[in-house]
């Protein structure tokens, strides 16, 4: 067996949780053996994304649903499903749409790295809105009527990307879409936990919402969910399948591919780079089960006193540790270790770049080194490793 270490690599401490650049979420045991086992037969992909699709509809209250690539790859997949629907020519065309509408209206301050997933099918965006907040030049944020006014005949659907205090609110939004009979596509890539938005976000009208199953959910990090609209889960599906088979031969579950719509076998779609394998997706129906379950509501406690036990040993440092949140939050603990950098003679930039480049590396949340603050997510660290990151923050803070 091939170890990291035999590739030359040396494993860190993770105390940044479940980011995609250091490898995702812990995969509880449960969800490891569902990959094993899952690799020792096969069945038709077809069948197991129907079959994966009929709980993912059921646990998110939706029409249907696809185990995807990760949640971008739900977005470019989205997005293609709402640019081609069953048109064969279209499929066949992406992500080139120079014949047909494929405009997604988006606000501005909603922009960000993801959304080239939905630039990636050949839609392109239209601004709406202004930063005015940020750029210090006003008081207002996006409103839902400059979606409307931004509507033409060449306009295909609504980007949203979802967060607790985005504007504005994704139900007026969507009731400005649909009176347009455009529908709405949802990034809620990072929005689980709460466990309550896995309905509460398709049950406001959204046509199409995606979520990682590489973070809260725990399972690979190389998947996610689409859930929604059933013809659209249907074309993203077509168009993320492999296709190569003879349409006499084909029969995909009528609930996940409506055959008679279709008027003839699409080839390889733009979806195809995108593909899931079996392991994969009984891995992440496994971690959606006991995601949804609360099965891991239990962690809060032993993540709690992790924390606890790391700030106890920097108690007489040149620091501030603060633990935020509780248990109902339903989101892990955190620490911030707040740094007085002129006792200490560092800045937190200059210490979190250190414990990056020591032994063993250190990666702990960089989002707010401005502030003099490094942040211990606990969600990928054993009790030891906790004790392992308080001796090398200490050694750093002593210089
Ligand atoms: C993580 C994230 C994504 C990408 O999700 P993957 O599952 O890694 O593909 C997209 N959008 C937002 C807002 C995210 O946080």
């Amino acid at each position: 067996m091939t170890s990291y270490q035999e590739l030359g690599l040396t494993p860190i401490i993770n105390a940044s949780g479940a980011v995609t650049r250091l490898g995702g979420a812990p995969m509880p045991t449960e969800v490891l053996e569902a990959f094993c086992d899952g690799a020792t037969s096969w069945v038709p992909l077809e069948q197991l994304q129907a079959a994966a699709g009929r709980r993912i509809a059921e646990l998110t209250g939706t029409e249907s649903g696809l185990v995807t690539a990760g949640s971008a790859a739900a977005l470019t997949l989205g997005t293609a499903a709402i640019l081609c629907g069953y048109n064969l020519r279209r499929i066949e065309q992406l992500p080139h749409c120079d014949d047909f509408p494929c405009e997604f209206i988006i606000a501005r301050e909603q922009r960000s790295g993801y959304d080239h997933a939905v630039r990636a099918a050949g839609a392109r965006f239209v601004e709406v809105g202004f930063n005015e907040i940020v750029s210090n030049a006003g008081v207002r944020r996006t409103e839902a009527w400059e979606y409307e006014a931004a509507f033409t005949d060449q306009t295909a659907g609504v980007f949203y990307g979802y967060g607790r205090d985005t504007e504005p609110p994704l139900a007026e939004v969507i009731q400005r879409a649909h009176k347009h009979n455009l529908p709405v596509l949802v990034d809620a890539a990072g929005e689980l936990p709460p466990k309550r938005n896995l309905k509460e976000i398709a049950t406001l009208g959204a046509d199409l919402v995606a979520f990682s199953g590489g973070k809260a959910i725990r399972g690979p990090q190389s998947t996610g969910i689409l859930c929604g609209r059933s013809d659209l889960v249907s074309s993203a599906a077509i168009q993320m399948l492999d296709m190569d088979d003879h349409l006499q031969l084909w029969d995909p579950p009528p609930e996940l591919v409506d055959k008679d719509k279709l008027d003839g076998l699409p080839r390889h779609g733009i979806g195809r780079p995108l593909k899931v394998s079996k392991e994969e997706i009984l891995a992440l129906m496994t971690a959606l089960e006991l995601f949804a379950s609360g099965g891991y509501d239990r962690d809060w406690d032993e993540q709690h006193a992790r924390l606890k036990s790391i700030a106890t040993r920097l108690a007489d440092r040149a620091v501030t540790c603060e633990i935020d949140g509780t248990a109902e939050a339903e989101r892990s603990p955190m620490l911030s270790i707040t740094i007085d950098e002129t006792a200490v003679g560092r800045t937190a930039f200059e210490v979190c770049q250190s414990l990056r480049n020591g032994s063993p590396p250190v990666y702990v949340s960089h989002g707010r080194l401005a502030q003099g603050t490094l942040v211990v997510n606990p969600l990928c660290i054993s009790d030891e490793q906790a004790l392992e990151l308080a001796r090398r923050v200490g050694e750093e803070l002593d210089g």
